[in-house]
């Protein structure tokens, strides 16, 4: 079986930047599964599984624009501390849930000068280019539910 579209894919992968830092790995614990097509992983990278089968093993090195985006300025924000309501001590590397008009964003307060709040929107990962050593541990059919939902389900996959 090749990898397609609405196959569930198990891959083990260790995630490097440029630097050769370790980032990220699946090599002690379950692989990653996903739902190949539907938006599940960095698009750079499941491009790269595309076709792909059990066993094969490649590395690809994916650039921002394909992985979680360039480092964006406009998403750098100084807010007044009353936006807060009712948060008493605000400081930098704390995360909040911000609504925009592209949903729910997750921004890190980066600078607290007095009432100025200084908040980054911008992914940790943002601008970043990403390096994958990836083998391909499983594939298979979707199940319906799956597809309906575009994600995978069971135990190394979404709860519900
Ligand atoms: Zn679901």
């Amino acid at each position: 079986m090749q990898i397609s579209d609405n196959k569930v894919v198990s891959i083990h992968y260790t995630l490097t930047n440029k630097n050769g830092e370790v980032l990220d790995s699946s090599s002690d614990k379950e692989p990653l599964s996903y739902l190949h097509g539907n938006k599940n992983i960095i698009s750079g990278l499941e491009n790269a599984l595309k076709g792909k089968q059990v066993g094969d093993k490649f590395n690809i090195s994916v650039p921002p624009e394909e992985a979680y985006g360039v480092h964006d300025e406009a998403l750098i924000q100084v807010i007044p501390k009353s936006v807060f309501q009712g948060i008493e001590d605000i400081e930098a590397g704390m995360q909040f849930q911000a609504k925009s008009d592209e949903g729910i964003q997750i921004v890190t307060v980066t600078k607290v000068d007095g009432d100025k709040i200084t908040v980054d929107g911008n992914h940790a990962l943002a601008g970043e280019t990403l390096n994958f050593d990836v083998e391909v541990a499983d594939i298979r059919e979707a199940t319906e539910e799956e597809l309906q939902h575009g994600h995978v389900h069971g135990p190394d996959g979404h709860h519900h």
